[in-house]
């Protein structure tokens, strides 16, 4: 089931999500329908606060491209993104390394917005899969970008937080329509 996307400034996207401890049917159910919604919005990710849900669960897939990375590392073994994309991940644990490098980024919360954003190019995600499982995710890329960008939903953090201030300025307008629409 395709879920309403939340839109900025909604405040469910500033809230931290809550962990989760134990994988229910609705949780099964929510995380299912978050992979239909992101596919159906084009996106590469969605966090639970974006459908409304202040959860710590999020999803990914950016196995479009196999080339938008340069290297996957799952529980220290090598491997390709169709081998766990689309990822539903919760309670992640992250650790973002090497150099900053800027890319242009959107969130399917902000429609039509788009802007630079610096992050470390690479990330080792400490995640619980719907199973049960612990992954350790080591990668860069897209991949390593969209974890962060997702782990930043579910600890209330925005896109927008990390723009230059050049780039805020510039955007003033457009995030006043969407608060005045919001009301
Ligand atoms: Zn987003």
């Amino acid at each position: 089931m395709i879920r309403n996307i939340v839109l900025y400034p909604d405040p469910v996207l500033r809230q931290v999500g809550k962990r989760i401890e134990t994988v229910t049917d609705e949780v099964r159910k929510l995380a299912a329908d978050m992979i239909e919604t992101m596919y159906d919005a084009h996106g590469v990710g969605l966090a639970a606060p974006q459908v409304g849900e202040s959860l710590q669960l999020a999803v990914v897939d950016v196995s479009h491209d196999d080339e938008c990375i340069t290297y996957l590392r799952v529980n220290g073994k090598e491997k390709q993104l169709t081998d766990i994309c689309p990822i539903v991940f919760l309670n992640p644990e992250i650790e973002p390394h090497g150099p900053k490098e800027a890319e242009t980024e959107g969130c399917l919360s902000f429609p039509d917005l788009r802007g630079e954003i610096l992050r470390p190019s690479e990330v080792k995600a400490t995640v619980t899969t719907l199973d049960g499982e612990t992954l350790v995710i080591e990668t860069d890329g897209l991949f390593a970008r969209a974890i962060q960008h997702e782990v930043d939903h579910l600890f209330g953090r925005l896109f927008i937080d990390r723009m230059s201030s050049a780039r805020k300025h510039a955007i003033r307008g457009r995030l006043r329509e969407m608060q005045d629409q919001f009301r």
